[in-house]
Parts: C-alpha cells; sequence; structure tokens
C-alpha cells in the first residue's frame, strides 16, 4: 500500500514524503480512507503504531474539503487527549503534516493562562487539541463554540478514563452536535470505555492493528532481579557501563520519580530530570525538551505523564519498579522500538514485585529474560513486602500470598528477614486465580443498552486485545 492510494492531497502528500516515511503503518492504511469517508471509527491501537497520523492526515484532508466555520468562536476539528505532552504532540503532528495546508490549530491545556486561550479561540481556529479539563472550564465560561464540530477525536480514552476524566468528558460529549463524525482510540477497551464507545459511536467501523510486530520483536526485554535498596546502584551502573545516552526511566509514584531523579544526579553524576503530574506545565515541558536534545541522559517518569511521549527513537526504557497494572508494562516498553527501531526494555525486579511480573507475563503470554548478575544477586533472605502507594496495590500484589501477612492491606514498613524457607517470593501457588474465578470474567452489563451489533463487535476486539498481548 501507497500514501498516494489513501485519498490524501498534494499538499499532504508532500509533508508526509518530507518525514521520509515511505509506506503508511498498518493502521493508517486502514483508517485513513475510512476517515476521509466520514465513517466513525473504533480503533484498538497504541502509540507507536503510526496512530498519530492514522488520524491527523484525514482529519487534515477533511478540513481542506470543507469550508471554515462562519461564527467566531466556533472550531471544526476537537482532538481530545488526556496529558499535555500529548496534546502537544498532536498538535506537532498537525503542524507537520499540514505545513503546506491552511488552517488554525491550537492547544488548550491547563497549568498555563487561561486568558490568551479565550482569546485565541475568539480570533478563530478550526482544529483544537485539548485536556478535558481546561477545555470544560473554557466551555462553560462560554468562551468556545462546539456546534460546528465536524470530527471529534478521542485519543487515548481509556487513560483519559484512567486519570478520572470521566465526567469532564460526558459533560463537553453533551455540548457536541449530533452530527459529526467521531473517532475513538483506545489502547485497552474496559467495561467503562465500552460504554463511553456505544454512547458515542454510530455504527463503527473497527479498526485494530497489533502494535507492530515490533513489541515482540524489535523489543528486547529484560528482566534484573536485585533487591529494592540497590536498584538505584544497579541502574546506575547500567547506564555508566553500557552507554546510554537517553534512558526513559519509569517508577510507580511521583515521589519516586524525584527521589530517582535527585539520588542519580547525587550520587552518580548522571544528569536526569523528572516528569510527573505535580510539575508545573513550564517545568515538564523543560525536562521534556532537554531529555530530547540530549541535555539531560535520562528523563524519570510515571505512567500518566509519560504516556504519548513520543520521542523518536528512544533506545532504552528501564522500569526502575514494574507498575501494578500489567497493560502499563506493554505502554511503558512501547516507548521504545518506535516504528519499527531497535529498542530495549529493562526491568529491575525486587522480591516484591514477582507477582507483578508473573502478571505482565500472563498478560503478555511471554517469558521475559531473567538476567542473574552475581554482584547484585538478591539477599534470599529478604522477604517479600507488599508494595505500597501504588494504583490498584491493594488488588494485586498483595492479595493472597501466603507467609505471615494477611494480604488484606497489613503493612509493614520494615524489611523482614525470612527464617530460613525454602526459596523466595513466588512460593505461593502457581495461580492465585481459581478457575471459577476465572469464568467469572464479566459479561458487559450495559449490553442490552449498547446494541447486539456493537456489543458483538466490543467483545470481539476484548478477546482480540488480550490474546494479542
Ligand atoms: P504514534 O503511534 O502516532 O505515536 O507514532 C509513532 C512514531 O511513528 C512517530 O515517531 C511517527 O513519527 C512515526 N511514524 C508515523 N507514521 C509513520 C510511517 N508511515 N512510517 C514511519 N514512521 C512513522
Amino acid at each position: 500500500m501507497k500514501f498516494t492510494e489513501l485519498g490524501l492531497n498534494e499538499s499532504l502528500l508532500k509533508a508526509v514524503k518530507e518525514q521520509g516515511y515511505t509506506e503508511p503503518t498498518p493502521i493508517q492504511a486502514k483508517a485513513i480512507p475510512l476517515v476521509i469517508e466520514g465513517k466513525d471509527v473504533l480503533a484498538a491501537a497504541q502509540t507507536g503504531t503510526g496512530k498519530t497520523a492514522g488520524f491527523t492526515l484525514p482529519l487534515l484532508e477533511r478540513l481542506s474539503q470543507s469550508k471554515p466555520p462562519m461564527k467566531k468562536k466556533q472550531i471544526r476539528v476537537l482532538v481530545l487527549t488526556p496529558t499535555r505532552e500529548l496534546a502537544a504532540q498532536v498538535a506537532d503532528s498537525i503542524a507537520t503534516y499540514g505545513k503546506y495546508m491552511s488552517y488554525r490549530s491550537m492547544v488548550i491545556f491547563g497549568g498555563v493562562g487561561i486568558n490568551p486561550q479565550f482569546a485565541a479561540i475568539k480570533k478563530g481556529v478550526d482544529i483544537v487539541i485539548a485536556t478535558p479539563g481546561r477545555l470544560l472550564d473554557i466551555a462553560s465560561q462560554d468562551g468556545i463554540d462546539f456546534s460546528a464540530v465536524e470530527t471529534l477525536v478521542l485519543d487515548e480514552a481509556d487513560r483519559m478514563l484512567d486519570m478520572g476524566f470521566i465526567h469532564d468528558i460526558k459533560k463537553l460529549m453533551a455540548m457536541m452536535p449530533k452530527h459529526k463524525q467521531t473517532l475513538l482510540f483506545s489502547a485497552t477497551f474496559s467495561k467503562e470505555i465500552k460504554t463511553l464507545a456505544a454512547g458515542l459511536l454510530k455504527d463503527p467501523v473497527l479498526v485494530e492493528v497489533a502494535r507492530e510486530n515490533s513489541t515482540a520483536g524489535k523489543i528486547s526485554q529484560v528482566v534484573y532481579p536485585v533487591d529494592k535498596s540497590r536498584k538505584r546502584e544497579l541502574l546506575a551502573q547500567l547506564i555508566k557501563t553500557n552507554d546510554w545516552k537517553q534512558v526513559l526511566v519509569f517508577t510507580r509514584t511521583k515521589h519516586g520519580a524525584n527521589k530517582v531523579c535527585k539520588q542519580l544526579e547525587e550520587y552518580s553524576g548522571i544528569k536526569a530530570a523528572a516528569i510527573h503530574g505535580n510539575k508545573s506545565q513550564g517545568a515538564r515541558t523543560k525536562a521534556l525538551a532537554d531529555f530530547k536534545e540530549g541535555r539531560v541522559q535520562v528523563l524519570v517518569a510515571t505512567d500518566i505523564a509519560a504516556r504519548g511521549i513520543d520521542i523518536d527513537q528512544l533506545p532504552h526504557v528501564v522500569n526502575f519498579e514494574l507498575p501494578n497494572v500489567p497493560e502499563d508494562y506493554v505502554h511503558r516498553i512501547g516507548r521504545t522500538g518506535r516504528a519499527g527501531m531497535a529498542g530495549e526494555a529493562v526491568s529491575l525486579v525486587c522480591i516484591d514485585e514477582h507477582d507483578l511480573l508473573k502478571a505482565i507475563e500472563r498478560f503478555t503470554k511471554s517469558s521475559i529474560k531473567k538476567v542473574d548478575l552475581e554482584a547484585f544477586r538478591p539477599d534470599p533472605s529478604i522477604e517479600a513486602e507488599p508494595i505500597q502507594n501504588g494504583r490498584g496495590g491493594g488488588k494485586r500484589g498483595g492479595g493472597q500470598r501466603n507467609g505471615n501477612r494477611n494480604g488484606n492491606g497489613g503493612r509493614s514498613n520494615s524489611r523482614n528477614k525470612k527464617p530460613s524457607k525454602n526459596k523466595p517470593a513466588n512460593a505461593k501457588p502457581e495461580n492465585d486465580r481459581t478457575p471459577t474465578e476465572k469464568k467469572k470474567k464479566p459479561r458487559n452489563p450495559h449490553a442490552e443498552k449498547i446494541g447486539s451489533n456493537l456489543q458483538a463487535k466490543l467483545d470481539k476486539l476484548d478477546k482480540k486485545s488480550s490474546r494479542r498481548r
């Protein structure tokens, strides 16, 4: 398939060519013609698949075919994203592909002054890329008019719900015109996403792509078993001995991100910056720019802040701590090995995280290579403890483990040393879910409301997306 076969105009093709793209990615090949045709699209796609161009290119094509709105404050295209960073990246993508076209676009997000945003909308804008909170703020002050919206995009819808935007999204949706095209992109399909999709999309075409075999093939994954207290030391050693120039490090918490960053700088002289929700927009933008341009070697991020970060050819991702949710592992390692490039994903796993690792391996249906570093071999006398502070931590990890913990949130702050039992962490039964529990996987209770057609599509997608990973 060639870009020239997708129905894009010459200006867009020229811009694409300048990017050096030789052919559309699978999601682009599927989605671009559908979006140009005006169909509603429900897409199961993660970052790294080329999905951004998959919707920005046809949106620009459609804009070139329609007339600008008559009234001020009216916009034609609205893209909602979970984070400011992703909004900025979608805007960059629109600027890149639309450079030979005439249109006006702007980003709207919180953390910066609202008045310039009111003023810019008043001047006239075609495309708005926004995070839900600030947009709702502006809309409720009559600062924007959605009545001429032709296309609405919800990018990374699963993340928007994870971040608690559902109420803002619902309020915004109620302001949208009835007749419009809606595109919904999501990497996962929870009950909530299905309900959202069911309420928003009209007879959608389902588009799904596996993360170009690149996840499995081009990203090499490795686990280093190590004690929690020695992770920082191991990370510094890996960076130094392998001469890693650009490393994205994930922690579970904002506090953890700050701590790792500080320790890398103080103890190892490695330039690092942290990026998370408590940082001001200015600090986040600067950290990302410094990282992209090589002024800092390590960017330490939480899952949410890193969401959607698109850095060409990011070579190394380190899970300083494993995520509580296996899907997040897939998202994290997807920061490397993008668009076919090779990448390396390293996980530093302490005894507390063995259950999380198992859950990830089950979810990805793969066994991740473990590398035993003699100098960092875990102390076998250390006992696992429940993981604290993480999203969903109470549900997982701590659950029904054996040993002297009750698993229901009983917390202990000091490291327990094991008497001298048989070996480590996973002494609990292999299966922490009984077969009956497995069977209990709920059918969507909203099935009747959704309508059998869409419900069938969503169920199919659900099955495939879990099979895929
Ligand atoms: P995305 O999934 O939208 O975050 O895109 C991931 C990366 O793929 C970005 O760095 C894009 O610049 C790049 N990309 C998008 N489309 C193509 C293409 N057709 N060929 C090569 N790279 C692409």
